[in-house]
């Protein structure tokens, strides 16, 4: 009888810590509320996302990437790493291209306050702000992993989540591979994932010249089967 009530409670506890793993981390999970995962599908549109950055010359590089093929993105940058690129990051808006807060100091946000969580996010809106002169209405979670609070704490300061659709899994692949991977997670209103930096790692700490070699193949093979790239604001409800 002990065994059984014993085995019950294993499968209980294996079934809740898969379902949390479930709606903390998988991309496509609204349990903790709302998010953008993909945009509307008529006209093949795609977004291009980096996270991480600004990382030197990574992102200098994709930004020139981008300007020869005219191609729209959109960077969550960390707080920390935009203290330390200020720069580079009015280089992004002043190309044309959007930038969103992916946290301070990147941390994992799940089981942690909500007290926490709201000064991780207001003190990268702040970062930000002093640097592009205003505060981004766009968020993307350290590790794509959502808590309880973050959501609300999103909504009272008038900001959307944004997770992806696809990704070139570019923390662990090579060109090759990130651009396989990409390609075949690519489907009408995706909202891609790559990086330009790791974590809030300092230049030398980071390669991330496996998604500098990707993305123009990324770029004509998306082009080349009839998708367009455009902001990702195209993709959020207007307001
Ligand atoms: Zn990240």
């Amino acid at each position: 009888m002990l065994l059984i009530a014993l085995a019950s409670l294993a499968v209980a506890g294996l079934v809740v810590g898969f379902w949390l793993w479930w709606a903390c981390a998988v991309p496509t999970s609204q349990f903790f509320g709302p998010a953008l995962i993909r945009g509307p599908q008529e006209g093949k549109p795609i977004a291009l996302t980096f996270d991480d950055g600004p990382a030197s010359p990574f992102t200098e590089q994709i930004l020139a990437i981008l300007r020869a093929e005219r191609v729209p993105a959109t960077f969550f940058l960390c707080g920390k790493s935009v203290e330390g690129n200020p720069d580079l990051v009015r280089r992004i808006v002043a190309e044309g291209h959007a930038v969103g807060n992916h946290t301070y100091s990147h941390p994992l946000l799940p089981l942690r306050s909500r007290r926490r969580i709201a000064a991780e996010i207001d003190r990268a809106q702040d970062v930000i702000e002093k640097v592009v002169g205003y505060r981004p209405r766009i968020f993307r979670p350290p590790y794509g992993a959502r808590w309880f609070g973050l959501v609300p704490t999103l909504r009272e300061r008038g900001m959307h989540m944004v997770m992806w659709s696809a990704t070139g899994y570019d923390w662990k692949k090579d060109a090759p591979g990130i651009v396989a991977a990409t390609l075949q997670e690519l489907k009408p209103g995706a909202v891609i994932l790559l990086h330009d930096g790791r974590e809030t790692r300092p230049a030398g700490q980071v390669d991330r010249s496996g998604t500098v070699q990707a993305l123009p193949d990324i770029i004509a093979a998306a082009r080349r089967r009839g998708y367009e790239f455009v902001p990702l604001e195209d993709f959020l409800p207007s307001s």
